[in-house]
């Protein structure tokens, strides 16, 4: 058989690759709804090679094979686009990671790209970690990182043990995200990126983005942003010249609850004055061909296409969500039982007005229903119970409709304390200064009609005056009988 040589296939690869550039050029002309349904893949690929599918196809393969060695030499050399093996790439994976970098850079003139990760906090491990090599001009250099301390628990954990504690890399922590002398006192010659939550999960906590970047670029640090609470529905963090975002994609972007996944998603050409100009080139294209295919921290093709489903309809969820969660959070601010509400959305927390300058439901303005900008502000709150760390068990014993999970971003109404579950772990001292205490309940207000929520709570709050609540029938499961058994009675 006559060779075709490496350069045939080269040259191939690249009249695709232009044709897929104008295709995802056109496509980021479209409104965010139309992005989120399509994404990336298109009729031609459907009818081309997908036997005409109008949904992207799951390939649960783990590789791809070649027509020859010339191809196998140039997909393996990086000289051709290719997912020869699902640990690196793989056509699924390559669909969700394609709309959620859409997603991330809508409404602003950047380019983006997206790797996606098996979890959140994979996300974050592979978004942090390139930064926190050795310096090899400044071997013996101790390095650090400036984020703040009001974090999802694992992101805690993450930082102050696996880095902090076994790693020798230490992390300055901002207590007051929302003062900028802080940051700025954190920062020296041997910083290597920014981190910060916003909101943060579950203090709410916020902070002037704009300047964050501002103070980080003039030092020439990155900034790395967890969207998680917000999504591109209602933050674009990399459109307000953060480097990088990463999103625990498991929450509210796949809503359903069918699984964990998470991505990096950044910004071409970051700001670094640390690492190689292949690296900051394209930040995320750079991870998921080298660190983490050396790492393994990759997608299933499955959890892919569960996530990317879920992402057709996220904004009109997020309005909803963030519209019930307002009315269960102006019930809870009434309630003679409840000490504290801290949600955004109230006129009445610290940080509305800064938080409204920032969350703002995408595309609002061409919405028949509202035809202006509107603020939203999500699903995720937390209240305080008027009554000591007992009482708040015992309301939260009470829901009847409302999960008791670690878990939120979900269609179905979750709570957790987060003292004794998400934040356990980083003991007295962490909680105090990430602003969590005992009598605090965290809610992730689902798709329910917020009445039947706010009954629920009513009804679990009214335990503290004297009434009883059953939230297992007795006869139903007495003794801890199985649900089998149950079934079979
Ligand atoms: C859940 C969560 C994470 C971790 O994500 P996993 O998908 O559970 O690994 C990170 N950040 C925030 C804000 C989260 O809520």
């Amino acid at each position: 058989m006559e060779s075709k040589g490496v350069d045939f296939y080269v040259d191939a690869a690249k009249s695709s690759a232009q044709w897929h550039q104008k295709y995802i050029a056109n496509m980021k002309k479209c409104r965010f709804d139309t992005i989120a349904v399509h994404g990336i893949y298109s009729m031609q690929e459907a009818l081309d090679f997908n036997q005409g599918s109008i949904i992207e196809p799951i390939y649960m393969s783990s590789s791809q094979a070649y027509r020859d060695s010339d191809e196998m030499e140039a997909a393996l050399g990086y000289k051709i686009p290719t997912w020869c093996y699902s640990r690196i790439a793989n056509p699924s994976m390559y669909y969700f990671e394609g709309v959620m970098a859409l997603l991330e850079g809508y409404g602003a003139d950047i380019e983006t790209s997206c790797c996606a990760t098996s979890s959140g906090m994979s996300a974050i491990q592979s978004a942090v970690d390139p930064f926190l090599c050795v310096d090899e001009k400044h071997p013996n250099q101790k390095m650090n990182f400036v984020a703040t301390c009001q974090l999802y628990g694992g992101t805690f954990q993450q930082f102050g043990v696996r880095k902090d504690q076994e790693k020798n890399i230490e992390w300055r922590k901002v207590v007051n995200s929302n003062n900028i002398d802080e940051w700025a006192s954190k920062i020296d010659e041997n910083t290597r990126f920014i981190y910060g939550e916003m909101p943060s999960n579950p203090s709410q906590a916020f902070f002037d983005l704009k300047k964050v970047v501002e103070l980080a670029h003039s030092h020439g640090i990155p900034v790395i942003i967890d969207s998680t609470v917000a999504t591109p529905a209602l933050l674009r963090p990399l459109a307000l010249g953060a480097d990088i975002v990463v999103q625990s994609t498991t929450k509210t972007i796949t809503s359903s609850g069918l699984g964990i996944s998470g991505a990096v998603i950044s910004r071409k050409n970051i700001v670094s004055r640390y690492g190689s100009d292949e690296m900051k080139a394209d930040f995320a294209g750079y991870i998921k061909l080298l660190p983490n295919r050396d790492n393994g921290p990759n997608i299933s093709p499955m959890n892919a296409m569960m996530t990317l489903n879920d992402m057709r309809t996220l904004r009109s969820k997020v309005d909803m969500f963030s519209r019930s969660t307002m009315k269960v959070a102006k019930f809870l601010a009434q309630h003679k039982h409840v000490a504290q509400v801290d949600y955004l959305g109230l006129e009445s927390h610290p940080l509305h007005q800064l938080a409204s300058e920032y969350l703002w439901l995408a595309d609002s303005e061409h919405d028949d229903l509202y035809g202006k900008p509107v603020n939203r502000y999500g699903h995720l709150m937390s209240f305080h119970i008027k009554g000591d760390a007992q009482a708040t068990r015992n309301v939260f014993d009470g829901f009847q409709r409302i999960w008791r999970a670690t878990d939120l971003g979900r269609i179905k109404s979750v709570a957790t304390i987060p003292a004794i579950s998400t934040h356990s772990q980083q003991g007295e001292a962490g909680r105090k200064l990430a602003g969590i205490p005992s009598n605090l309940i965290r809610l992730c207000v689902g798709g329910e009609h917020p009445d039947d929520v706010i009954a629920d709570l009513d009804q679990a709050l009214s335990v503290l005056d004297g009434k009883k609540i059953f939230v297992t029938s007795p006869e139903y499961s007495a003794g801890g009988a199985s649900s089998a058994s149950l079934r079979n009675k």
